[in-house]
Order: structure tokens, then C-alpha cells, then sequence
């Protein structure tokens, strides 16, 4: 029998043990309600932007525009010649912009990085430009476009500024054709036009697989005019640095100016005006490989965040499931195939393993997987939009066959874009007509005959949605900063759709600025030209050149290029296609580590003050890799998958993307606070007034 004294010892043991584990779970618990707490009190200490304050106009969704045009301030004519605009970039965005506020009698200050502003990045579009004409007579209207933009953003755009966008394309195809754009036409005379993803109507008007060119070859020349009579001139191979503050007589920061550093002769200049508009692009090379053009950056957009425009949803970047797959670890750029392929090429993989894996070894081609063993997993997954589903979905779809292993190449990172069914249906001339450039560049490239093998695809970083928060008339959250194209946080919501983005940077030069800027400058009539000698001037120039020095002193032991491949790499397999609260969180420690390996160990070879190409590149580095941590700490913080934004804890049983409108149906701004500081996060709730949130889908 035992002890009286053990028996005592046990049960004192057993109530010390279960108090214990009472007060394991008590202090669970208390974690937890700390916790939520700590959330409840961060979100109701959130900042939120109210519609008054992005200056939404009230009333209907189709009269808000025109309202707005009717009331707004204007400048007259007099005044408007007493008026200077700096204008950065000649793209689509910035060519526009720069030659409508020209004509209209500002004179305008207009600054791109490539020696001619034709050479700027919009160049390389291919595919085309979306408009609501109903040339087809298939059902399209402004309402369509503007719900199909909506819908293929993932519900994640501004009402007001999507119909305005969709209601101004019109206007965009009338002025380019006013231009002599040579948009493809029929037999019959009449403009054509295709289909894109995301549509089911066809709203596309492209000029072969060079929309892009000829658009700017149009803008150019309207901008070619101005510069001819002396309205704008012109700095070519001149790159922004910083912009210039100076506080208004309430003691308000207004833009008033740049600094900006020609690149050919390595000179520091300093230029005023009474307004700053920024169309610099995107930052898709952030992952060093992506569509974009090398000289494509984030720079400019940091120097607008820094003084304190908002950077809104980073994190939304799209990745377009049309690109050549990566051929090797020396490549420094990758190839977009036009996603009007989509229209008569058709995306498989094979339905067998041991296909897949014959193909991986090189032992077969795809021309010889016979029909039946052909996986069309777009058309199967997707009924009623197949192969032109949005990019978005079409991407992972890719990504989710190759994950599986049925992936077509050597790297087994490749699916197939087949035209052998349209070859036989419209026979080769007829393809070689729609599609002829893009079949060579890609003959060129890979070495293989598209029309004889299918061509092999893979995703790639291509376009951002993300960029600088606007209000309704493009301003940025900093007076007199207007920011538009594809710099600005656009009006794509979480996933663009395709020939969106040139529609929206020529709405934004053409259509909306010019009146927009108005309402601004209506006020700046009384303000004189400024000295460039003025304290902040100097300051700001200072600051550069400091920054220039620092980094010129350095000396270290790596290329920049190799620093932003590492970059690049960090950025797809951590903040890329798929993302995870983990891998979140360990991209951003070594995103942190590539800062610091940056800021000690770069190599720029030559002078600051000459032609200096890896300096450029160096300061624009300094700016991706901030760029690339404030993606991950957007994409982190936001807890749902949308759009060009997949978070895998978030998706549904079948693998679609899961958004939580309840918690994140905002567009999430973030603010500066300073080097090294963590930025704050400022809400604009996205309350869908005139259309309803649907889950997206493209089965049915
Ligand atoms: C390969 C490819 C194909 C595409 N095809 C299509 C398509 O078919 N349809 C469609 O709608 N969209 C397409 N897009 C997207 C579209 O081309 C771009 O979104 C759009 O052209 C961007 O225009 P932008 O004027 O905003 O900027 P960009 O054309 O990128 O111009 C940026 C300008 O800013 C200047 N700049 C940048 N930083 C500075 C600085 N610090 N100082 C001075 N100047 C500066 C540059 O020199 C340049 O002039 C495609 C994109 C790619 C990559």
C-alpha cells in the first residue's frame, strides 16, 4: 500500500502539473487577446483616404467625368503661357502628356533617359489597344469595357477612374487615327480587331505585333511639332534624380522642380516649374528578368515616395504567361510573344508523363505527341473563355501543369503554343499576315520553326500594376506631383487585363491630365518663375551628389549587374508567381542582406562626372532593391490572393485564387518614414457603389 506521504507527493505533483497547464493556456489566451487587440487597435489607428479625399467626383458612374469636366477650374489662355510643366518620360504616358499640355500653351519641359524619345520603353508593345468601338458589332460598350476591367482586376481598381478610362478609349483610337497610326484594317477598308484575354468580344486594335511603335511614332510626332515651335523643350539622355520641394507661403511642400543628370557628360542640372509630372514606367525589373526594356526603372517613383507620395499596392505584379522560357544563367533579358497569339494559338501539354519526360530529354518534339495525348488544359479548365483566359489565371495554370512535372523543354519550365489547328484552319499566308514579326523573333531567339513545332511559352515578370498613388485627377499625394502611365497605380486593380496599359497612358496624356492639371494650376497663376539657385535646390542637388559619391567610393568586389541578378532571383522565388506568409518573411531577410552587400561591396568602374553606364545602373539598383523589399512587405501584409497577387494559403480546393473582401477591399498605400524605418500603411476602402463583387470566373 503506499505511503500516505506519496500518495500526498503525487497529488501535488498532478496539481502542480494541471495548474501548470492552466496557466499554459491562460497565458495562450492572453497572447491571443493580446494579439487581436493589438490588430483592433492598428486597424482603427489606420489611416484611411475618404473618397473626398482621392476628389471622386459624386453622382452616376457615366456623368462623373463629364461632371467633373464641367465644373472644373481653368487656366486661361494668357495665363497658361506663364506656366512651366516638367514632364518626365516619353512614353506612350509622357509623350502625350508632354505634347497635349503643349498645344494647349504650357511650356512644357520634357526629359527621357534613351537619346531619342522614341526609343522609350512603350516602343515594345506588341499586341494592342483596347477600345469599346462595337466595330465588330459583338455586344462591346463602354459599360463592358469598364466591367470587364473591373472583373479582370480582381475587384481591387477604383470605379470612377476604370469607366472614365473605358469611356476616354474612343477618343484614344479617333486621335491616333487623326494621327495616321497605321492600325491594321480589313478587306473592306475598316479598322480590325482581335481578342485579348479576359474579353469575350473582340476590342483590340493593334497594328501588326508593333502597336506599341506605331502609337509613339504617332505621339512623337504630335510631340515633334511642339518641340518645333518651341513649347517643349526637349533634354534626351537626361535621368531624374530628385525632385525639388519648396514650401508654399501656409508652409505646404509643393513640387516646384528636379534635379537631373545628363548622361552623357556626367553634369548635375537643376530645372524649375510649377508642376511635376511623372511618367517613368514600371518596375517590373525589380527581377532583373522581366519584358521590360533594361532601361525600364523604379527610381523615379522612389524619389516621389520619398517626399511623400504614396507607393500603392507594390506588391500587384503581373506575370504574362506568353514570354520565351529562360534559356540560361547569362541571360539578361526575356522575350514577350504577344498575348494576340492566344487568339489562334492554342496552349498544351502532354497528357503523359513519360511524354513530358521524353520531351525534357530532347528524345521527341511536340509535333509528334499525337492529338489525343494533348493536354489543352486551358480549354478543358476553362470552357467558356479556353485559351483566353486573363493573364493571371493563364500564368498559373502554366506554372501548376510544370509544377507537375508535364512541363515541355529542358528545364521543364515550358508549355506549348500550337498553330498547327489555325494553319490548317486559315492556312500559313494568313498566319504569317496577323502574326508574321512575332513568328521570326521567335525563330531568332530559339532557333526552332514555329510553324513547323509549336512554339514554347513560360510566365515572366511583366507589367505592374502597383506604382504611385493618384487621386482621381492624377495627382500624387504630394501637391503639384502628378504621376500617370504605367508609374502611376493605375487603374488595373490587382491584374491588368491585356491592351489595357496602352490605353491607360494614352488616357492619361491625351484625355485626362489636360484637364486635370488645370484644376491645379488655376491656383499657380500668381506664382512666379523661381529661382534655380534657390536653398532647396541646392539642398536637393546636394543630397545627389553625396548619394553619387557614397556609392562611387565604395570600390567593392561585385558587378552591380551580378548583385541585381541575386536580386532578381529573391524576388521570383519569394515575392513571385506563388507566395507564402514564410517565404514572405525570408525573402525580406534577404533582401535585407543583398542591401547591405550593395551599400559595401558594389564595383563601378570610371568617373562620375563622364558617360558612366554602371553608375546609372548602380543608382537604379539602390532603388529596386528598396522597391523589392516594399513588394514583400505589401505582399505579406496582404493576406488573400487577387489578381497578379497569389498568396497560397489562400486559394480554393481547385487551386483559384481566393480573395477575402471583407478585410482587403482597399488599396493598400504605403508611406515613407524615413531610411531604414518600416513604412506606414494608409487604407483607401474600395466601396463598390455600381458593381457587384463576384468571384471571377472564366469556366462558365
Ligand atoms: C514587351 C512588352 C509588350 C507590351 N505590349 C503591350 C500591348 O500590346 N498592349 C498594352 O496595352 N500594353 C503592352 N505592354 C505594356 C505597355 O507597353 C507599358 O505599360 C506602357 O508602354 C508604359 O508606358 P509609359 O509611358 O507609362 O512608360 P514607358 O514607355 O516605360 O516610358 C517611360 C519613360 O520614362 C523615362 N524615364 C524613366 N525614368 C526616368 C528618369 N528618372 N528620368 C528621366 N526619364 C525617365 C524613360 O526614358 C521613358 O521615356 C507591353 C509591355 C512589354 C514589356
Amino acid at each position: 500500500m503506499a505511503k500516505k506521504e506519496d500518495i500526498v507527493e503525487t497529488a501535488k505533483k498532478v496539481a502542480v502539473k494541471a495548474a501548470e497547464a492552466v496557466l499554459e493556456k491562460a497565458s495562450e489566451a492572453v497572447a491571443e487577446v493580446k494579439e487581436a487587440m493589438q490588430e483592433a487597435v492598428k486597424e482603427a489607428t489606420t489611416p484611411v483616404i475618404t473618397p473626398e479625399m482621392a476628389k471622386i467626383p459624386a453622382g452616376p458612374l457615366e456623368l462623373k467625368w463629364t461632371n467633373y469636366k464641367n465644373h472644373q477650374k481653368l487656366v486661361n489662355p494668357a495665363n497658361k503661357r506663364r506656366l512651366d510643366i516638367i514632364v518626365v518620360g516619353t512614353g506612350l504616358a509622357g509623350a502625350s502628356a508632354a505634347a497635349s499640355l503643349a498645344e494647349m500653351g504650357f511650356n512644357v519641359l520634357n526629359f527621357c533617359i534613351q537619346d531619342s524619345p522614341r526609343r522609350a520603353h512603350s516602343i515594345a508593345a506588341q499586341g494592342g489597344i483596347n477600345a469599346a468601338k462595337n466595330y465588330q458589332n459583338d455586344g462591346d460598350s463602354v459599360y463592358r469595357l469598364y466591367y470587364d476591367t473591373i472583373k479582370g482586376g480582381d475587384y481591387r481598381a477604383r470605379e470612377a477612374n476604370v469607366y472614365r478610362l473605358a469611356e476616354v478609349s474612343n477618343s484614344i483610337i479617333d486621335q491616333c487615327v487623326a494621327q495616321g497610326v497605321p492600325f491594321a484594317r480589313e478587306y473592306g477598308g475598316l479598322l480590325d480587331n482581335r481578342s485579348f484575354g479576359g474579353a469575350q468580344v473582340s476590342r483590340t486594335f493593334y497594328a501588326k505585333g508593333q502597336t506599341g511603335q506605331q502609337l509613339l511614332l504617332g505621339a512623337y510626332s504630335a510631340l515633334s511639332r511642339q518641340i518645333g515651335k518651341g513649347k517643349v523643350k526637349m533634354y534626351t539622355r537626361y535621368e531624374m534624380l530628385d525632385i525639388v520641394m519648396i514650401k508654399d507661403e501656409n508652409g505646404e511642400p509643393r513640387a516646384r522642380g528636379i534635379i537631373a543628370r545628363n548622361l552623357v557628360t556626367g553634369r548635375i542640372e537643376r530645372f524649375f516649374a510649377h508642376a511635376v509630372v511623372v511618367g517613368s514606367g514600371g518596375y517590373g525589373n525589380t527581377f532583373f528578368l522581366s519584358t521590360n526594356a533594361m532601361a525600364s526603372n523604379g527610381s523615379a517613383a522612389m524619389q516621389m515616395y520619398r517626399h511623400g507620395a504614396y507607393f500603392a499596392n507594390p506588391c500587384y505584379a503581373q506575370i504574362h504567361p506568353t514570354c520565351i522560357p529562360k534559356h540560361g544563367d547569362f541571360q539578361s533579358k526575356l522575350t514577350l510573344m504577344s498575348e494576340s497569339l492566344r487568339n489562334d494559338g492554342r496552349i498544351w501539354v502532354p497528357k503523359k508523363l513519360e511524354d513530358a519526360k521524353r520531351l525534357q530529354a530532347g528524345e521527341i518534339k511536340g509535333r509528334d505527341i499525337p492529338e489525343e495525348d494533348r493536354d489543352y488544359y486551358l480549354e478543358r479548365r476553362y470552357p467558356a473563355f479556353g485559351n483566353l483566359v486573363p493573364r493571371d489565371v493563364a500564368s498559373r495554370a502554366a506554372k501548376e501543369r510544370c509544377d507537375k512535372g508535364y512541363g515541355v523543354n529542358n528545364t521543364g519550365l515550358a508549355v506549348f503554343l500550337d498553330f498547327s489547328e489555325a494553319i490548317q484552319r486559315l492556312g500559313k499566308d494568313v498566319v504569317a499576315q496577323k502574326y508574321g514579326n512575332l513568328f521570326q523573333m521567335y525563330e531568332k531567339i530559339v532557333d526552332e520553326n514555329p510553324y513547323e513545332n509549336p512554339m514554347m511559352i513560360f510566365p515572366a515578370i511583366h507589367y505592374t500594376m502597383g506604382g504611385i498613388w493618384v487621386d482621381y485627377e492624377l495627382q500624387t499625394s504630394v501637391k503639384g506631383l502628378f504621376c500617370i502611365g504605367e508609374a502611376n497605380f493605375s487603374d488595373h486593380g490587382a491584374n491588368r487585363l491585356g491592351a489595357s496599359a496602352l490605353m491607360q497612358g494614352l488616357a492619361d496624356g491625351y484625355f485626362v491630365l489636360p484637364y486635370t492639371i488645370q484644376n491645379y494650376l488655376s491656383d499657380q497663376i500668381g506664382v512666379p518663375r523661381m529661382s534655380t539657385d534657390l536653398p532647396e535646390f541646392a539642398e536637393a542637388e546636394k543630397h545627389v551628389q553625396e548619394k553619387i559619391d557614397k556609392l562611387m567610393a565604395i570600390q567593392g568586389n561585385r558587378s552591380v549587374d551580378s548583385i541585381h541578378k541575386e536580386l532578381g532571383l529573391i524576388m521570383w522565388d519569394f515575392v513571385g508567381m506563388g507566395r507564402t506568409a514564410e517565404g514572405l518573411k525570408e525573402g525580406i531577410k534577404k533582401i535585407d542582406a543583398i542591401k547591405k552587400e550593395f551599400w559595401t561591396n558594389v564595383y563601378i568602374p570610371g568617373e562620375a562626372n563622364h558617360l558612366n553606364n554602371e553608375l546609372e545602373k548602380a543608382l537604379r539598383l539602390a532603388d529596386f532593391i528598396e522597391i523589392g523589399r516594399l513588394m514583400a512587405v505589401d505582399a505579406l501584409h496582404r493576406e488573400e490572393s487577387c489578381g497578379g497577387h497569389f498568396r497560397e494559403e489562400y486559394q480554393t480546393p481547385e487551386g483559384e485564387a481566393l480573395r477575402q473582401d471583407d478585410k482587403f477591399s482597399y488599396v493598400g498605400c504605403w508611406k515613407y518614414m524615413g531610411e531604414d524605418k518600416e513604412p506606414q500603411l494608409i487604407k483607401e476602402p474600395l466601396d463598390y457603389e455600381f458593381t457587384e463583387r463576384k468571384t471571377r470566373n472564366y469556366k462558365n
